[in-house]
């Protein structure tokens, strides 16, 4: 059973091993496979549960909605996001203006089947609408009892504490950010943790997996394995790409005998890693098959001795990416159509 943690200065509990669906559900992998992924999941004590209205066009969210169904909604921890393009890409289907965060909340709650969600998250920083806007139309939302905390995704330390401030004005809080991090991406250590840390916020981490190239499965000079993301022609194998480097796919073979003395295996590893950072509330894992959520969420509750951390570091060497730049330089520079 994961362990849980406080969502950021919140009193919501979130299961420190979390589950989400992005390029999986409505996807890469058949309804039938997702909702075994949704089972295995809640067989293993996750309670928590990441989507987000722009994965596979807004299928994600129904093929987990539908996986929930059935089950205690007071039991469940379910999460969203807005921002990036849905539906038919109209001028007002992006972003995170008053018109389209109203319009997608309720095009969400439609879709998980449920009254509301525990947290609504500004998937990226919208550079065209005022951030007063957006800041008072998740006021109103919580409010109408339709999102009970709201969070952001990849916003910078500056964007956090702007949001922040607003959101303190408006009688509500910003809770969370979910940024990417892992052994090989720790762009966020600089100023987003410690303005997260100094303001109450938790970051909930994604691809702590480096989407499977930690779990060790990628060995250079060898076929890729049949099924895995990097095959994955709707979408995976090109988001994946970052990592695929000869050098950096031999530097994780070189982890291997860290997780040995563990007595974990490397995908353990890298989901207990991202939990060792105190401001990490959990892991998002993703998931292809159920025997991978089953492996994945006995990460919980881990510790790494500091002499194994510092190792890890030698062994990854300069092929991780520190740079707190790097959040800002991904982000979208306009509105995305
Ligand atoms: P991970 O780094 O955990 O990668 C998950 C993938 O790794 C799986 O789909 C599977 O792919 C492979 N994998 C998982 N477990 C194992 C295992 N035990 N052995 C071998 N391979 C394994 O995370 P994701 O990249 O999937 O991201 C997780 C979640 O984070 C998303 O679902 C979403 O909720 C969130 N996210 C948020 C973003 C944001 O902008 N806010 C952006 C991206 C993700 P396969 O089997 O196909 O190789």
């Amino acid at each position: 059973m994961p362990t849980y943690r406080y969502l950021g200065n919140s009193g919501l509990k979130i299961s420190e091993i979390t589950y989400g669906n992005w390029l999986t559900h409505g996807s890469q992998v058949e309804n039938d496979v997702a909702t075994a992924c949704v089972h295995a999941a809640l067989d293993a004590g996750i309670s928590t549960f990441d989507t987000a209205d722009v994965y596979a066009n807004t299928k994600a969210e129904q093929v987990l909605g539908d996986a929930l169904k059935g089950q205690r909604r007071e039991s469940l921890e379910i999460f969203t996001k807005v921002y990036w393009p849905t539906g038919p890409g109209g001028p007002n289907d992006t972003g995170l203006s008053r018109k389209h965060v109203m319009e997608s909340i309720n095009g969400s709650l439609k879709r998980l089947g449920t009254d509301y969600v525990d947290l609504y998250q500004a998937h990226r920083y919208d550079t065209e609408t005022p951030l007063e806007e957006t800041m008072q139309a998740f006021a109103d939302i919580v409010r109408q009892g339709k999102a009970l905390y709201i969070g952001v995704s990849e916003w910078t330390a500056d964007q956090i504490r702007a949001g922040h401030a607003l959101a303190k004005d408006l009688g509500f809080q910003l809770i969370s950010s979910q940024p990417q991090y892992s052994m090989l991406w720790r762009v966020i250590e600089d100023e987003v943790v410690p303005t997260s840390r100094e303001l109450g916020l938790s970051q909930i981490v994604w691809s702590p997996m480096a989407q499977g190239v930690l779990s060790g499965k990628y060995v250079p000079g060898r076929p890729l394995p049949q099924g895995s993301r990097a095959t994955d022609d709707k979408g995976g194998a090109r988001m994946i790409q970052r990592f695929m480097t000869d050098d950096v796919l031999t530097r994780v073979q070189n982890l291997k005998p860290v997780a040995d003395e563990l007595g974990l295996t490397m995908p353990q590893l890298a989901v207990a890693w991202v939990l060792q950072n105190d401001n990490v509330a959990a892991a998002l894992v993703g998931a292809s098959r159920p025997e991978q959520v089953a492996e994945n969420v006995k990460a919980s509750g881990v510790t790494i001795p500091a002499e194994l951390m510092a190792r890890i570091d030698e062994i990854l060497g300069g092929v991780v990416e520190r740079d707190p730049g790097k959040t800002a330089e991904d982000a979208p520079q306009g509105r995305v159509a």
